[in-house]
């Protein structure tokens, strides 16, 4: 059986029979290249958009508990399918076991946390300056949501959105990747799991999904209707939806490119450092936003580093994501195993040296070896945010340098710093130190983790999305004065008889 077909299967055995059109996007695996039926494109925006509208006017009377009680339901239906959708993202996504399994608990974390979050949208309340006042703050649902995601993470950063919206009120409206709609429409169907177990309060049309490309996200972000557009992925797709938002004075929250960097210096572990650096520069075949891919290494520690990296780089097990051993799978296509030959090309032409992969394996399905190039300086093809396994290693001789080097490039996602020495581990999580969203100090810049908030700075969008009180964007802030007095005070000073 094929990929492709295997994912029909899983597909068909939650229940869903997705149409299908005779032209179009054909579905595909990675995994090995195979093909499958196309699926039949969402024709009628406007209904979508409509149907979202309804539901929220119904969603936001339903109380904030409550909505989260769906949460929590929909919580127990991804760990009952947990193991269905991980196998739906490594043949979609072309992910290892291991990775789809831990995009999937992802979800179910989120789920735990906007439980929670439920009931605590907290509002301040405010002494007022007016006798027999009271002020406060409250959080008020937003309206439908829309959710681009990105094929990298075909699920997760849906969940981290919808499981934050729906428990602030807001329906959603999900525009997966063209590459993952498989993965999508089955969690849509574990969603309705959810909802059927919930009860009549949920309107129809809470979450939806609809089957499209860049086309269908370029008009949804243009409709008016839909207050906030949460978008993830390249760079070129948040200034198109950014600015499309922003024309018409609605939210948007982006989550875009990473270049994210390694600071090693004399005193760090190596040992850490190796396997830190193994993880996230080849972790997902380089396709993560938060991949990790410079290395900025102290001169003195330099080829002690290289020489480890490269005998570690020569034995990784390379290949078919459902086999037990493999820890890299595929590129997503052709078109990204080209992007990866032609930076290697790029990097040479800039005074790269090549240390160790960049070959094409053969047979079907995108796969390479992860490489290593020694770069003599942040060329352009540094700078640039190649969506593949390559790390470009740098040399430092002063931490200011190091720092500075890391800080140098247009994206500013996740960093790291590998030290024993507290001087600079807190200087890298100064005001002047990293300038990243996400700054950590002996563990690498990927795998987040749903209790903070997730995101970066510059040309990463500047959004934040999961933990912490990225909440705040899925609702609007409502200034409220309450005058329990007999008297009318307007303001401090001013006096307005009639
Ligand atoms: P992509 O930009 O090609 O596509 C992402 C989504 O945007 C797709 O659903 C696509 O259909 C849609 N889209 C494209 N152009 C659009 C437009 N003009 N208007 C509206 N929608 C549009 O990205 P990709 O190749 O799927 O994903 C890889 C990129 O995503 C990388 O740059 C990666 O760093 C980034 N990413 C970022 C994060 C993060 O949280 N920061 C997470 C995952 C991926």
């Amino acid at each position: 059986m094929t990929a492709i077909d295997e994912a029909w299967s899983i597909l068909k055995g939650l229940g869903v029979t997705p149409r299908t059109a005779e032209a179009g996007r054909a579905s595909r695996s990675p995994v090995d290249g195979s093909a499958g039926p196309a699926l039949t494109e969402t024709a009628d925006l406007d209904g979508i958009v409509a149907c979202s509208v309804a539901a929220f006017h119904a969603w936001r009377r339903v109380p904030a508990p409550r909505r989260g009680e769906l949460v929590r339901l929909f919580g127990e239906e991804l760990r009952a399918a947990k193991a269905d959708l991980a196998r739906l993202v490594t043949l979609e996504a072309g992910k290892i076991t291991s990775e789809g399994l831990g995009e999937v608990q992802e979800m179910i974390d989120v789920c735990d946390f906007a439980v929670g979050l439920s009931r605590q949208l907290y509002g301040l309340t405010l002494p007022s300056e007016r006798p027999g006042h009271h002020m406060r703050e409250t959080w008020q649902p937003l309206g439908p949501v829309l959710v681009i995601s990105a094929f990298n993470f075909p699920v997760a950063v849906w969940a981290w959105n919808a499981a934050l919206a729906l428990v602030c009120g807001d329906p959603v409206i999900w525009k997966p990747s063209e590459k993952t709609p498989l993965t999508a429409l089955a969690t849509q169907a574990v969603f309705d799991r959810a909802l059927a177990r919930f009860g009549g309060d949920a309107p129809e049309g809470l979450s939806q999904v609809v089957i499209g490309g860049r086309e269908a996200g370029e008009a949804l972000s243009a409709d008016a209707r839909i207050p906030l557009v949460s978008a993830t992925g390249s760079t070129r797709m948040g200034r198109a939806v950014a600015q499309t938002v922003a024309a018409r004075l609605g939210r948007s929250l982006l989550e875009l490119g990473g270049n994210n960097a390694m600071i090693v210096t004399p005193s760090a572990d190596l040992d850490m450092a190796v396997r830190a650096v193994a993880f996230s520069a080849v972790g997902t075949c380089g396709q993560r936003c938060t991949t990790l891919r410079r290395l900025l290494v102290h001169e003195d520690v330099a080829e002690a580093l290289i020489g480890r990296l490269k005998a570690a780089y020569e034995s990784l097990p390379v290949g078919d994501p459902r086999e037990e051993g493999s820890l890299v799978g595929p590129l997503i296509d052709a078109d990204a195993a080209e992007a990866f030959d032609r930076a290697l090309a790029q990097a040479v032409d800039e005074g790269g040296e090549m240390i160790v992969g960049g070959a094409r394996l053969g047979g079907d399905g995108a796969y390479v070896r992860p490489a290593i190039v020694r770069m003599p300086a942040q060329t352009a093809v540094v700078r640039h945010e190649t969506f593949a396994p390559i790390l470009y290693v740098l040399t430092w001789r002063e931490f200011d340098q190091a720092v500075e080097m890391q800080n140098a490039v247009p994206q500013g996602l996740s960093s790291c710093v590998f030290t024993d020495s507290v001087r600079e581990a807190e200087a890298f999580l100064s005001a002047w130190g990293s300038d990243c969203g996400i700054a950590n100090v002996n563990i690498g810049p990927s795998g987040a983790e749903i209790g903070g908030a997730f995101g970066g700075e510059k040309d990463t969008g500047g959004g934040r999305e999961s933990g912490s009180d990225a909440w705040k964007a899925y609702m609007r802030r409502q200034t409220q004065t309450v005058n329990f007095s007999r008297d009318l005070p307007l303001a401090q000073g001013v006096k307005f008889e009639v």
